[in-house]
C-alpha cells in the first residue's frame, strides 16, 4: 500500500477547513496551520449562496448551519432623522438579496466547518509558515515554532491579507477599495429589531446594527478612505483603533454613542481595509493558494465566502482525482476562474454611494431607498442586483472518497 498523500494549509477559517476536510475524506494526511493561538469567534454576518449550499450539503452540514443561521428579517435604511426610509425583506432566496436565505456568523460556520474534519485533521494554532523548499518528491516546510513537516502540497489559505502568500513566492498586490470597517458585538437592547440597520451620518461614514443569534447585536463602523492611503496605512492597534473611532463618529447621532460605549467591551473587534485580490496564478510547484488568499471579493459582493467554500471543494477534488499536484492546479483554476471573475464584478453603486460624504448625498440616498424600497421596484432592483451564485459547474467527487 502507497502511503497517503498529504498537505499543509495555513489558515483555519473557511476555505482551510473545507479543504483539510474534503482532503481528509479523499485519504489525504492534513495538518491546518493557524496563527491565531486558539479558533477565532471575531466576524459578521457572513452569506453562503448557490453552489455554496451545494458544497454544505455534501459535507453533510447544511441543516446544522440553518439551524444557526443569524435571523436576519432583511435590510432596513435609516434616513438622517432616525426615521425607516425604506426596508428590503429577506425573501428567502439562496442566490440574491443583502439577506442571504443561509446568513451565519461567521466564527459559526467556522466552527461547523472544523468540527466536521474533526478526528481525521490535525490542528495547530499559534504558529505559521516562515519558509517553504521545494524538493522533487516533497516541500519541507519551516514553522514559526521551529516545527518542519515535509508534504506533498502547501495551501495558503490565510485570507486577503495572506503573509503565507509571500513565503510561497506568490505575492499579489490587494486592490483596496476604499473603504474601511470595524466589526463587534455590542449589548442587545430592547428596541433592537432583528433588521440589518445601515445608516449614514455623511462624510463617507455608516453606522449598521445587525442581529445575532447569541443575543448580541452585531455593529459595524466603516468609512471611506483614499485607496491610496488604505494601501500604504500603519495597522493601528487595537486601542489605537478604538480612539479613532471614537473621533471618526463622535457627532454621528442615531444610535452612535450606544455602539461607541459597546467598543471597549467588545472582545472580538476585527478590522479590516476592505480589498479584492485578482492573483495572475493561483500556485508556483507544490504550492498553491485558496480562498480570499487566491480570489477575495470583498464583503461587498456577498460571494466571497460562497467562493472559499466552493474553490476549497474543487482544488481538494482536483487533487483527489489527479496524480500530480501540476494538473490538479491547472484544472483548479480552470473552473474557478470564470467563477470568481464575475463575482469580483461589484455591484454598479461604490461605496461612495452607499456610504454618502455630503449632507446632500445622505439626503438624495435615503429619497432613493424610499423610492426603490416599494415593491415592484424592489423586484426589478433585485435582478439588477443579482449575484453568479451558481456560475460554475460543481463537479461531483463522490466516487474519490475514501473515509
Ligand atoms: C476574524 C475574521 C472576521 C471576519 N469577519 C467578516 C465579516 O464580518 N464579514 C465578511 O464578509 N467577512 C468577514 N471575514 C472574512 C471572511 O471570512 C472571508 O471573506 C471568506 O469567508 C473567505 O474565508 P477564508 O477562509 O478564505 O479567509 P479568512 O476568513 O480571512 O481566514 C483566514 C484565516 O487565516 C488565518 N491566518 C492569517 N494569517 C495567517 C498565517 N500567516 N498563517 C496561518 N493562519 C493565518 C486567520 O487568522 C484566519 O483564521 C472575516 C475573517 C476573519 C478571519
Amino acid at each position: 500500500m502507497t502511503s497517503p498523500r498529504t498537505a499543509l494549509i495555513a489558515g483555519a477559517s473557511i476555505a482551510g477547513p473545507t479543504l483539510a476536510y474534503w482532503l481528509s475524506r479523499y485519504g489525504w494526511d492534513v495538518v491546518v496551520v493557524e496563527r491565531a493561538p486558539a479558533p477565532r469567534t471575531a466576524g459578521q454576518n457572513i452569506d453562503v449562496r448557490g453552489v455554496g449550499a451545494t458544497v454544505l450539503e455534501r459535507i453533510g452540514i447544511r441543516d446544522a448551519v440553518a439551524a444557526r443561521r443569524t435571523g436576519e428579517l432583511g435590510a432596513s435604511f435609516i434616513g438622517p432623522n432616525g426615521e425607516v426610509a425604506g426596508v428590503f425583506p429577506a425573501d428567502g432566496s439562496d442566490v440574491d438579496g443583502a439577506t442571504a436565505e443561509l446568513e451565519i456568523l461567521r466564527g459559526d460556520l467556522s466552527d461547523l466547518l472544523v468540527e466536521a474534519g474533526a478526528g481525521a485533521v490535525e490542528h495547530v494554532y499559534g504558529d505559521h509558515v516562515v519558509e517553504v523548499e521545494e524538493h522533487t518528491a516533497h516541500a519541507r516546510v519551516r514553522l514559526h515554532s521551529g516545527g518542519v513537516r515535509d508534504v506533498d502540497v502547501v495551501v495558503a489559505a490565510d485570507g486577503l491579507n495572506s503573509t503565507t502568500r509571500d513565503v510561497l513566492g506568490l505575492s499579489t498586490r490587494v486592490h483596496h477599495i476604499g473603504l474601511e470597517s470595524t466589526y463587534f458585538t455590542i449589548e442587545r437592547a430592547p428596541e433592537d429589531d432583528d433588521y440589518w440597520r445601515w445608516y449614514n451620518p455623511g462624510r463617507g461614514r455608516s453606522v449598521q446594527l445587525r442581529p445575532d443569534p447569541n443575543g448580541g447585536i452585531r455593529a459595524v463602523l466603516s468609512e471611506l478612505v483614499p485607496p491610496a492611503v488604505a494601501a500604504t496605512a500603519v495597522r493601528r492597534t487595537r486601542a489605537e483603533q478604538v480612539a479613532h473611532l471614537r473621533g471618526a463618529f463622535a457627532d454621528a447621532g442615531w444610535q452612535t454613542d450606544r455602539v461607541l460605549d459597546g467598543l471597549d467591551r467588545a472582545d472580538d473587534l476585527y478590522y479590516e481595509h476592505l480589498g479584492q485580490v485578482k492573483a495572475a496564478r493561483w500556485s508556483r510547484g507544490r504550492a498553491v493558494l485558496a480562498g480570499d488568499a487566491a480570489h477575495c471579493a470583498s464583503p461587498l459582493s456577498g460571494m466571497g465566502t460562497t467562493l472559499a467554500l466552493t474553490g476549497a471543494y474543487v482544488l481538494a477534488g482536483e487533487l483527489a482525482r489527479h496524480d500530480d499536484h501540476t494538473g490538479a492546479f491547472a484544472e483548479y483554476e480552470r473552473i474557478m476562474r470564470p467563477f470568481v471573475e464575475r463575482a469580483q464584478k461589484l455591484p454598479p453603486f461604490g461605496p461612495r454611494l452607499a456610504t454618502p460624504v455630503s449632507g446632500f448625498g445622505v439626503a438624495a440616498f435615503a429619497a432613493v431607498i424610499k423610492v426603490i424600497s416599494s415593491p415592484p421596484l424592489r423586484r426589478l432592483g433585485d435582478r439588477f442586483a443579482s449575484r453568479p451564485a451558481n456560475a460554475v459547474d460543481l463537479p461531483d467527487y463522490r466516487d474519490l472518497v475514501r473515509r
